[in-house]
């Protein structure tokens, strides 16, 4: 059964968009740096699901693309499957379009894989694997 696993959302400045959350009450977690998108990021986790806060650290980062063009806001929607192979078999199938035809492993040795907008109805789409559900 597939979940939203977080919500990313870009922000200039990741120190004042946290500020709104603790404002909330809301938990925001040490900020940690993924190298291979060049994104400083915190999580904010909302019930059962999170919010990824993505702040640019490099001109040519995909978020400091995002931003020049339409400005800060929901990036991307992310979603746990449980099987993530299997989906990226499938959607190569049907034509759907990645980012990326490789699945990837981000900075905690998770999985994860992009869908392009123009195969979703406009939203940037990532992909995880379910680890922690049976
Ligand atoms: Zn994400």
């Amino acid at each position: 059964m597939a979940q939203i696993d977080h919500l990313g959302i870009a922000v200039k400045s990741l120190s004042a968009a946290k500020s709104i959350y603790e404002k909330l009450g809301l938990t925001v977690s040490p900020e940690e740096t993924v190298e291979q998108e060049r994104v400083r990021l915190v999580m904010v986790p909302v019930g059962e699901s999170r919010l990824e806060l993505l702040e640019a650290t490099s001109e040519d980062s995909a978020i400091a693309k995002f931003i020049a063009k339409r400005g800060e806001g929901i990036h991307h929607v992310c979603l746990r499957v449980p099987d993530l192979s299997a989906a990226v078999e499938r959607m190569k199938k049907d034509g759907v379009r990645l980012v990326s035809d490789e699945i990837k492993i981000g900075a905690g040795g998770h999985k994860y894989v992009f869908v392009h907008p123009s195969s979703t109805g406009g939203v940037l789409m990532e992909l995880v694997e379910s680890h922690e559900h049976a």
